[in-house]
């Protein structure tokens, strides 16, 4: 379930500290270091799975669960005026860390648009 090597296992151990936005049984989530936008939100499940190309019918309903949260995370922080979901994979998209999660970011137009 943890891998002792990950930095998001660490993070979700409280091995690491972090800023808690939220939390439930399968799914944590915390504001990124390095923000990209005035919200940025990583929302990470806390079963280790490495990207989104890992997702399989073994482990998706943790996938899922997350979605479940950026939709409770975006309430919560009042996220009305819309925001964006990404997860990269791998290394074209950029993935730097390599434990799934799903960046919500908001708080400003996205502007030219990737997709
Ligand atoms: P990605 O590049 O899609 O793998 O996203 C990894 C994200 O994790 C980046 O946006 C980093 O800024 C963020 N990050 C790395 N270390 C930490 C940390 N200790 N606490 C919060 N966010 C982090
Ligand atoms: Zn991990």
């Amino acid at each position: 379930m943890y891998d002792d090597n990950c930095l998001f296992c660490k993070i979700i151990k409280g091995e690491i500290p972090s800023n808690k936005v939220y939390e439930d049984g399968d799914c944590y989530a915390f504001r990124d270091i390095n923000p990209q936008a005035p919200v940025h939100i990583l929302v990470v499940p806390k079963h280790h799975i490495v990207s989104v190309g890992d997702i399989d019918g073994t482990n998706s309903v943790y996938a899922a669960k997350c979605l479940e949260a950026v939709a409770k995370i975006a309430r919560q922080e009042g996220l009305d005026s819309g925001f964006r979901v990404i997860s990269n994979c791998g290394d074209d998209a950029g993935q730097t860390v390599h434990h799934l999660h799903f960046h919500i970011l908001a708080g400003r137009s996205m502007g030219e648009k990737l997709v």
